[in-house]
């Protein structure tokens, strides 16, 4: 079977990589180039979009970002998964709070914002400390600001004017205030639908990020009131959107009650711990939903962890030695901060998974893994 993924990043990587037992070819759509390529050499396909499209079984995405112009032609074959609705919530952040607010799950209090009057009723409506996202454009953190009881309004406001002014007809720019949530901490899941609204749920994960970068993601006992929770607003989002695939969900954990914070219409990088953390990955099971194929038990083996590589070129060898670790490489060229790959942890135990953090602290230095070390010794 033939399935195409629009993007041609580490998703898609890592969608080919699960695929190939399966029996399913995967190509990629990169859409900056607009060529069609292996996902794992980055060979260029004699071919254009709409030949692939035509011989695709299933199309799919790695992104949520997806130009109008090719989702559409996507749409129009009726091969596309998880659909334009929920690629749509995904890219926009008033399209995901209205589809929150439809399917009756909680998030953080929000405002948009296209007028100076708009971010004054939101620090009156809301109050300081506020979070500011551009609804469109933004990953990793980027395209925010933070207003602070401090901060110079005036000034952060001529900002945001300068980037809703630099927005086109095609491309919008539109703002949105979020109430700033004093969170315990943040966990998402990640679950699978599919054709016939079958699901299929991980456990929900713990995750850490810095400067709005996941860093660390643990997937070890939850409370059973979380991933309740969790799986009550994928259950209500899923069937909301009739969704078809891997769908994320982060949330803002507040004394044990979650708050949507986002969520991806695609595998996720807090889930990329199940590739050894679980018989059948994120990355499995979404190609099973889109290629009609049965779910894949997402059972967790053991405790796992999930460290991301940013802006490393390599990690220290001895990080192999370490039982239950693996790492995983995305090809790509090293930048600062950019995701390079991440290495896996699995363990039979919360103290076994807490030493084999600890040793591998001893090879990854603090500052380009941060919460390593913290994390082995609240798991020991
Ligand atoms: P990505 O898609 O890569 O996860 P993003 O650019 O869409 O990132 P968000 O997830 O919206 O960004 O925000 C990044 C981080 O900033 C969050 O994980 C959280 O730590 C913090 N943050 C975002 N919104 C809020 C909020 N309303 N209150 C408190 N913290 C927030
Ligand atoms: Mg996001
Ligand atoms: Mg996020």
């Amino acid at each position: 079977m033939n399935i195409l993924v629009l993007g041609a990043g580490q998703l898609a990587r890592m969608m080919s990589l699960a695929g190939a037992p399966l029996n399913l070819n995967i190509k990629a759509y990169d859409v900056g180039t607009k060529q069609v390529v292996h996902p794992l050499t980055l060979h260029v396909y004699e071919q254009d979009l709409t030949a692939s499209i035509a011989e695709s079984d299933a199309i799919t995405a790695e992104f949520e970002h997806i130009p109008d112009d090719v989702l559409a032609l996507c749409c129009q074959s009726g091969k596309f998964y998880p659909g334009k609705n929920a690629i749509k919530a995904g890219g926009d952040r008033s399209i995901e709070k209205a589809l929150l607010d439809k399917a009756g799950v909680n998030c953080a209090p929000y405002q948009l914002i296209t007028e100076r009057a708009h971010l004054d009723e939101a620090i009156a409506k809301l109050a300081l400390p506020l979070v500011i996202k551009t609804c469109q454009a933004g990953y990793d953190g980027k395209g925010q600001w933070r207003i602070k009881a401090d901060s110079n309004v005036d000034e952060i406001w001529s900002e945001m004017a300068a980037f809703i002014a630099s927005g086109t007809a095609d491309f919008p720019h539109t703002i949105i205030a979020e109430k700033m949530i004093p969170f315990n901490r943040e966990v998402s899941v990640i679950g699978a639908r599919d054709k016939q609204g079958n699901t299929a749920v991980y456990p929900v994960t713990e995750n850490e990020h810095t400067n709005g970068v996941l860093t660390l993601s643990i997937a070890s006992d939850m409370d059973a009131g979380i991933q309740s929770q969790a799986l009550d607003a994928f259950n209500k989002l899923s069937a909301e959107m009739d969704y078809v695939g891997v769908l994320a969900i982060e949330f803002f954990d507040v004394d044990g009650e979650l708050m949507v914070n986002e969520i991806a219409p695609r595998v996720h990088n807090s889930g990329h711990w199940t590739q050894q953390g679980t018989l059948c990955s994120q990355f499995e099971n979404h190609l099973r939903a889109v290629a009609n194929l049965p779910l894949g038990d997402t059972q967790m083996i053991g405790p796992s962890a999930m460290i991301n590589v940013l802006g490393q070129a390599d990690i220290p060898k001895e990080v192999l030695t370490v039982p239950g670790v693996t790492s995983h490489w995305y090809g790509k060229g090293v930048r600062a901060g950019r995701k390079m790959g991440h290495i896996n942890v699995v363990a039979k135990n919360d103290r076994e998974l807490g030493e084999k953090l600890a040793q591998l602290a001893h090879y990854l230095p603090e500052d380009a893994y941060p919460g390593v070390a913290a994390r082995a010794q609240l798991l020991s």
